[in-house]
């Protein structure tokens, strides 16, 4: 947190102070890329701190994290990330690809990638004082927020499409979160979800939107630099390695970019020396 100096527009580039945007460019409408002290955090935690951390989670990454430690309240937050990298033997023969690794974040506590942004947005929400969270979701997204945010107490509402899995529909049920099922496709929910923000004052989870859901999401590169260099093995243990390639699915675009961010926070650090190519993947269709 002692690192968060705001915002920067990925469009304008203007820079803006903590507590002087909160969402997205207040000129035009751009997504915000969060900024940090690089030489504050330089000075103030080492390589050799985080990998001797007990914490294995993204919250052993705190330094690098614009939101403070969500304490002991946080119990659920705490079991997010530190996601196993597998070897996958077979995979690796048939595809003749011998350093294949995948990166398993089904792991986390409600079976997604989404739990790294939700609980960064939620220990975020619990720090400006929010009392009710929302996101627009087609499932995962929305079932790591009420997941999230049951674990602290805060009251989530899900705004889904009529066309949203039914089992990920009861995902969200069960973490107690309030679910409406918009009539209209996704884009329509988002929409409806910025409004209701607006109106109620609720804080806003929607991915592509706050900016602190690719600050989650970044963890991921961090973690695949350090577990890489133990996986490696061609590292002393304090230089952390970076993949040729990181392959990711890809939606809105948003995880890409919070892997890029945190590759691009460790190379500015100095903590690793290049930026790996990131691989956008998507279905047909
Ligand atoms: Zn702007």
């Amino acid at each position: 947190m002692a690192g968060f100096l705001g915002y920067r527009c990925s469009v304008c580039d203007t820079h803006y102070g903590p507590d002087e945007a909160t969402y997205t460019c207040p000129k035009d409408g751009g997504n915000l890329d969060v900024v940090l002290d690089y030489d504050h955090i330089r000075d103030s935690v080492t390589l050799n701190d985080i990998e001797t951390s007990n914490d294995h989670s993204i919250w052993r990454y705190l330094p690098l994290l614009p939101v403070d430690d969500p304490g002991h309240i946080g119990t659920v937050l705490r079991a997010v990330g530190w996601t196993p990298l597998l070897a996958p033997f077979m995979l690796r023969e048939k595809l003749d690809l011998p350093h294949l690794w995948l990166k398993d974040d089904g792991r986390n506590p409600t079976a997604s990638f989404k739990d790294r942004a939700s609980a960064v947005v939620v220990a975020r929400a619990q720090q400006v004082g929010a009392e009710v969270a929302i996101t627009a979701s087609t499932g995962n997204a929305g079932a790591a927020l009420a997941g999230m945010a049951a674990a602290v107490g805060l009251p989530a509402v899900i705004l889904a499409p009529k066309s949203a899995p039914p089992a990920k529909v009861a995902q969200l049920l069960i973490f107690g979160a309030k679910v409406f099922l918009v009539d209209g496709t996704y884009d329509d929910a988002f929409d409806l979800s910025l409004q209701a923000a607006q109106e109620f004052g609720w804080y806003c989870r929607n991915t592509g939107y706050n900016p602190f859901t690719a600050e989650g999401k970044k963890t991921a590169a961090f973690e695949i630099c350090e577990q890489f260099s133990v996986a490696t093995n061609d590292s002393d243990g304090k230089r952390w390695q970076v993949p040729d390639a990181v392959f990711v699915s890809v939606g809105d675009g948003n995880i890409i970019s919070g892997l890029h961010k945190g590759f691009k926070d460790l190379k500015e650090l100095g903590w690793i020396e290049r930026l790996p190519r990131l691989f956008g993947v998507q279905s047909t269709g």
